[in-house]
């Protein structure tokens, strides 16, 4: 079959594994550590639950549908899959990696992967020139984000992925924020696509997850080694939240995007708030290479407002928005880079990203937008 996007999300485009004889419409949770051998020598297909898991298996069945891949593989996080995945590296080999990157991906490099042996040149993958110029006889993979995070800026996929191809290296891209619901990179020539599920795709603040997804049997085989062996496996009972989440995640990309955009409009009209970053205006430089390789813009967005005083006011009189730092929920968050999600990346290179005191982050909610704006207007006077 070929379904359509909102369709996949729900069933994906097969079938589900004929493991389940009730007829129950929400798949179970298997909560078993081990599965018993019918004999000697003999195996049901299920072992040991940091091998395999039938909720697991169902939810990545789904992912791999959703981003047109071959394989995907389910982690406990969004930086188990990130972890895992730089293991494919060795010891010698160089990252061109965009330089805005979520800060938590920046401090994987810096503590686990440079300790081993990888170097990292950071660039703004939407300049390609710079792109091209950073990479050396030993590069083996690009790595993106777009839109990144916190400012918002877009990688064209399609180019960079033909760069990465010239040269022989991979292509990886965090699709966190956009999730398959509006973006395919493996469609736009990625190799890898890595996912922080505890975000949209999940989609409640309720849990832990991430993905690695692929287009190559190769990389997908040696990434299972992997978190079979080190073993940051996502649990059944959060397979199952993340498989329940997706389920509505066509509805509310549309409703965070809508909230979003009309978010962004009045920002941008208000006179304590300097810029909105947003792929969704037409003034955001990335917004054409957006609207060529996305289906939308989704509910991210980032400004600043006047004075660094401003920005503490906001954070300490919002009521219905939520000061706090992850993003991708029903509930809409307001984060504050410079304290929260970027503090470990070093002070000048923040600036130099334009992150300082009066840089604001919010996750758009689902919530009603006039109530979203009603909430921001007081916190602002
Ligand atoms: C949150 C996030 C991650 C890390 O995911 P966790 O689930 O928090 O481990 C990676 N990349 C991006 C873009 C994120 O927003």
């Amino acid at each position: 079959m070929n379904y359509a996007l909102d369709t996949v999300c729900i069933h994906g485009q097969g079938q589900r594994e004929g493991i389940e004889t009730t007829g129950a419409i929400s798949f179970p949770i298997y909560q078993t550590a081990a599965y018993a051998h019918p004999g000697v020598g003999q195996s049901t297909g299920y072992d040991y639950n940091r091998v395999q898991n039938p909720t697991r298996k169902e939810l990545e069945r789904i992912m791999t549908d959703l981003e047109h891949g071959v394989d995907t593989i389910a982690f406990a996080s969004g930086m188990a899959a990130v972890s895992a995945f730089m293991e494919l590296l060795k010891p010698g080999d160089h990252v061109v990696a965009t330089d805005d990157l979520y800060g938590g991906s920046i401090r994987q490099f810096r503590l686990v992967n440079e300790k081993n042996g990888i170097r990292f040149t950071y660039v703004d993958t939407a300049d390609l020139t710079a792109v091209e110029e950073a990479i050396q006889e030993n590069t083996k993979l690009i790595y993106v984000e777009t839109p990144t995070n916190p400012m918002m800026q877009i990688t064209d996929i399609r180019a960079v992925s033909d760069i990465a191809k010239k040269h022989h290296c991979l292509l990886a891209v965090d699709n966190t924020f956009l999730t398959p619901y509006f973006q395919n990179p493996l469609d736009l020539g990625a190799d890898v696509v890595l996912h922080s599920a505890t975000k949209y795709l999940e989609g409640h603040n309720d849990t832990l997850g991430g993905f690695l997804v692929t287009s190559h049997k190769e990389i997908a085989e040696r990434a299972r080694e992997i978190v079979k062996t080190t073993g940051a496996v996502l649990a059944p009972f959060d397979a199952w939240l993340i498989l329940r989440g997706i389920k509505t995640l066509s509805v509310r990309m549309e409703k965070h995007q809508e909230n979003a955009l009309a978010i962004a409009g009045w920002l941008q009209k208000h006179p304590k708030v300097k810029d909105v970053y947003y792929a969704g205006l037409a003034q955001h430089p990335g917004h054409e290479t957006a609207a060529k390789q996305c289906r939308g813009y989704g509910g991210m967005l980032t400004f600043h407002v006047d004075k660094e005083e401003t920005a503490y006011h906001l954070l300490e009189h919002i009521r219905l928005i939520q000061f706090a730092e992850s993003l991708g929920g029903t509930e809409s968050l307001m984060t504050y880079p410079c304290t929260q999600t970027h503090a470990d990346v070093p002070e000048e290179k923040r600036r130099a990203n334009g992150i300082d005191g009066t840089t604001l982050r919010m996750s758009v909610g689902i919530e009603n937008v006039e109530d979203l704006i009603r909430d921001l207007e007081q916190a602002l006077t």
